[in-house]
This record gives structure tokens, C-alpha cells and sequence, in this order.
């Protein structure tokens, strides 16, 4: 049942990205390589249509893990300016960020589109122009990842968005006792937090928020 399902999701992402093909795996992920090509448009921006060699490995537990990506002809800088990993995945934006987009549109083509796509229209513009990357720049790495946490769960600082990845790898039950990050005083179960705390962990398992919150800086 679960491989008939992905069956379906994957000949849907290869009918919407024709020039990429699955690769074989030696797991239960799904690989694809080829020209990833994409046309797109900002409010206001320039409309850029360009391809990239991509390999794109989505993990069997796609949408609970993230994709990774990497861009194989070296068409994209190394390095923080165009947001390349060291181990040269690209960085598309912070992980519970990213959960967030891909769960609005839980399908290959819809992480294609939502989180790939944008990625490489700004890295195409930056390519062509300079400057920054339009879509306003996180600083790479932990600290902009730590930024991105405290926009989407509107805290203040480094401490209470490590309280709060903390709360997010127990059980909802017991973090609800815990007192709230957001040091309105309350558990976590009184304040409104808790919503957006408690749908985000719906997005992902618990082993991949323990994971994250030992090292928000690193590669999922
Ligand atoms: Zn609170």
C-alpha cells in the first residue's frame, strides 16, 4: 500500500520534471537525477526560466524527513553566499521551516515547488545580478536557522528557541507541563504557543527533533 502510494507520487514528480529520471537506491529513498528545469517569478522581480543538474534523494519517510538536494555541475558557488552545506547539499532554508512548507503540500512536486523552485530563482537572479538573495537572507548556519525559529514562533532570543526545540522532542502530554518558552510565566499547555508547538511536531518524529535540537546547525 505505502509503495503503490509512492509509485503514484513519484511518476507524478517525473510528468512535472520530465528531463530528471529515478535513479536506483540502496535504501527505501527515492532518487532522482537529471535537468531540473523550472520557470518562475517574484512579485515585482524578473520572470527567470534556467535548469540545474540536480540529484534529489527523498527519504522513505518523506514528508516526516526532508528531501536533500545537490546541484552536480558545479553551476552554483561552494560556499555560505549561495548556501551550500559542506557536505554540499544545498541549504534551502531552516528545517521546522521547511517542515512547514512541505506540509502545506505534502508531495514531491509540491517540495519541488514550494522549497526547491524558490531556492534556484534566487540563486539564478544572484547568478545574473549580485547582491543578496532576494527573498531576504538568513545568515547561514546555526544563527540563521536560530533567527528563522524565533520569526516563526515569535521568541525573543538563543535561549527560549533552545527551550522550545527542547519541548519539541518530548511528548506532547509532558511538554505541556514544562513552563512555556515564551516566558509569559505559564505551562506550555495554558499559553497559546502550545498550538503552533504542538502542530510542528505532527511534522516530523521524535528521533528527527532530537536530532535537530542536539544540533540545529546541521544538515538533516
Ligand atoms: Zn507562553
Amino acid at each position: 500500500m505505502l509503495k503503490m502510494k509512492s509509485n503514484a507520487e513519484w511518476t507524478a514528480f517525473l510528468d512535472d520534471y520530465p528531463e530528471m529520471a529515478l535513479k536506483p537506491s540502496r535504501d527505501d529513498s527515492i532518487i532522482f537525477k537529471g535537468s531540473f528545469k523550472f520557470s518562475a517569478q517574484s512579485k515585482g522581480g524578473p520572470h527567470i526560466t534556467d535548469s540545474y543538474d540536480l540529484k534529489i534523494e527523498f527519504p522513505f519517510s518523506f514528508p516526516k524527513e526532508l528531501p536533500k538536494v545537490w546541484e552536480l555541475n558545479n553551476k552554483i558557488p561552494e560556499g555560505d553566499s549561495f548556501h551550500v552545506n559542506p557536505d554540499k547539499t544545498l541549504c534551502l532554508g531552516s528545517p521546522i521551516r521547511l517542515l512547514h512548507k512541505v506540509n502545506k503540500s505534502p508531495t514531491m512536486t509540491g517540495f519541488a515547488e514550494n522549497c526547491l523552485v524558490p531556492f534556484l530563482y534566487a540563486v539564478s537572479r544572484k547568478l545574473k545580478d549580485g547582491g543578496d538573495f532576494y527573498m531576504g537572507e538568513l545568515e547561514h548556519g546555526e544563527p540563521g536557522i536560530i533567527d528563522d525559529y524565533k520569526d516563526i514562533f515569535s521568541l525573543n532570543d538563543k535561549d527560549q528557541v533552545r527551550r522550545l526545540l527542547n519541548l519539541l522532542r518530548l511528548k506532547k502530554r509532558i511538554a505541556n507541563k514544562r513552563e512555556c518558552p515564551c516566558n509569559c510565566g505559564k505551562r506550555l499547555g495554558k499559553c497559546k504557543l502550545r498550538f503552533k508547538v504542538n502542530n510542528t511536531r505532527k511534522m516530523a518524529s521524535r528521533s528527527w527533533f532530537q536530532k535537530h535540537s542536539s544540533q540545529p546547525g546541521s544538515a538533516i
